[in-house]
């Protein structure tokens, strides 16, 4: 691997001309120094007597100690889910349920600065991108789902649509607030009440989210927060009282989800892991697609579930895409997530950085060729430089396996046919990008991509109103849209 240096300070590395360092206070966000579970609209000891610190992988400072919840705690978290379920939250009235929503949508707004330091704290991503896309994004799908609450009728014409009963939901690290309110819109907008898990490594925001129910005063136990690890995961998965499992994360632990809820009646939707294809034709515009594939791949130090990790490149354009990407790649700056330049921030733990470094090294032992651009790194917390591989081979690790990482790996073809194949020979189906200027290139292309959801000349948006999620093993059943309040429904048809 290029020689990466190691730097004592976090501002991030000047490039083509100097930054001064623009960071964000973190004055805004109050912390607990310890934070309990959030149960029946209480903050509640944990039976299990567990705390563990959570720490910021920007310089690895505990930021506030975490209940991680046991079996008595889940149970509890369930027990108060039914309650609220059946004592009013099931019959209230949707146009009320909707007021909620709206109210905790606005009030999402309102905090959004603060949400948005604590988010870049705690998970290491850079604070542009939580302020403008996780922070506008969180919001704007309670208001989309707040829409739906009172003409579900109408959204589902003949079928008498009612709700569940108790979601358990379980979110990654990637995304924390973002998952959360996909998680938890469309399951409250449908009538559902929620217990939901934070990853281990970013439950700040999700404990925060529990002031902004009180706040809204959403009735007691309508939505439970149990911190915790695996464990607390795994218990939720199995309790007998739980009607729906929502769950966002890694392939392994969805396909373990699966096995231990067939046969239960348990309603299940699955949103895994991918390994995209951003495929560029000749005839695209090149430098807006440059854009696309950083936006693609380093957005977010590339913990994305839909990252554009694979890139085609039609061979005529080769030469000439990779120098532009190469030259757009030294002006990414990488540093503190809090400072309001910085465009690649840390990666979210420890494990996962072992994870790309390992990743990385078969890469190079496969015989793929790697380039970083120079780039000073800060001494303490979990970084890894913008990179991209060339001359990779299908059947390389990097090219087959999720990164979960600011990685790159480089493929080309030539014919429309030679990329489809290419791009759908992946376990994965999540997500695909396409960058031509025919039109009809892109409804073919559309058409034949084995994925979920396909950009076109643009990569990475999301909106409220559109369905997301996979085939094969990136999952099934969709988040977003009408297909997202779906899984959340009963039918009397
Ligand atoms: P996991 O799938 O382990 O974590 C996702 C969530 O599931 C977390 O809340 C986790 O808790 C919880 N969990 C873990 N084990 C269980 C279980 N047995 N039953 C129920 N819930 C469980 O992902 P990792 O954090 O371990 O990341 C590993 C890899 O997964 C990454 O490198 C990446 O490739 C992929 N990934 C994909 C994501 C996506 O959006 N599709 C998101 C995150 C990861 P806890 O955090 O406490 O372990």
């Amino acid at each position: 691997m290029a020689e990466v240096e190691r730097r004592q300070d976090r501002s991030p590395v000047p490039s083509a001309f100097d930054y001064a360092a623009a960071p964000e206070s973190r004055e805004i966000v109050r912390l607990e120094e310890r934070y309990g579970l959030f149960i029946g609209g209480e903050w509640v000891e944990p039976r299990s007597g567990e705390f563990q610190p959570t720490v910021s992988p920007r310089d690895e400072e505990p930021l506030a100690e975490v209940a991680y919840a046991g079996a008595a705690d889940v149970d509890l978290a369930v027990t108060a889910a039914r309650e609220a379920f059946d004592n009013g939250w099931s019959d209230l009235a949707p146009s009320e349920r909707a007021k909620y929503l709206f109210r905790i949508a606005r009030i999402l707004q309102e905090r959004s600065r603060e949400f948005a330091v604590l988010e870049s704290l705690d998970g290491g991503k850079p604070i542009r991108e939580s302020r403008d896309v996780d922070l506008p994004l969180a919001a704007a799908h309670f208001f989309y789902y707040a829409g739906w609450a009172d003409k579900l009728e109408y959204a589902f014409p003949n079928r008498r649509p009612r709700p569940v009963g108790v979601a358990g939901q379980i979110i990654p690290w990637n995304f924390p607030l973002l998952m959360l309110s996909w998680k938890i819109a469309p399951a409250l907008a449908a009538g559902n009440t929620v217990v939901l898990k934070p990853a281990e490594t970013t439950p700040l925001t999700a404990l925060l989210f529990c002031d902004v129910l009180r706040q809204a005063e959403l009735p007691s136990g309508t939505v439970n927060i149990v911190t915790g690890d695996g464990r607390a995961g795994a218990e939720l998965v199995e309790h007998p009282d739980v009607d729906k499992i929502a769950f966002t994360g890694s392939t392994e632990v969805g396909k373990e989800i699966q096995r231990s809820v067939a046969g239960t009646g348990k309603k299940l939707t699955l949103e895994l892991g991918g390994k995209a294809a951003n495929i560029i034709f000749d005839d695209a515009p090149l430098d807006g697609a440059v854009e696309g594939i950083v936006n693609g791949i380093y957005f977010n130090q590339g913990h994305v579930c839909c990252a554009g990790s694979r890139l085609f490149v039609q061979e005529s354009i080769y030469e000439q895409a990779i120098a532009k990407l190469k030259r757009r790649m030294g002006t990414l700056r990488v540093g503190d997530p809090l400072d309001k330049n910085t465009d690649v921030g840390a990666i979210n733990s420890q494990q996962q950085l072992e994870r790309i470094n390992e990743l990385v090294a078969t890469g190079e032992e496969e015989g793929a060729e790697i380039y970083q651009p120079p780039c000073r790194l800060p001494e303490k917390g979990w970084w890894f430089p913008p990179t991209v591989f060339t001359n990779v081979a299908q059947s390389y690790r990097i090219a087959q396996e999720e990164i979960f990482g600011p990685v790159l790996s480089v493929l080309t073809f030539r014919t429309p046919d030679e990329a489809v194949e290419k791009a759908n020979n992946t376990p994965y189906g999540l997500s695909a990008g396409v960058w031509t200027e025919k039109g009809s290139r892109i409804l073919s292309m559309a058409q034949r991509l084995r994925a979920g959801v396909i950009w076109a000349n643009t990569y990475n948006r999301f909106d409220p109103a559109s369905p997301f999620g996979g085939y094969k093993e990136s999952g099934f059943g969709r988040e977003g849209g009408l297909h997202g309040l779906e899984p959340y429904l009963e039918f009397d048809e």
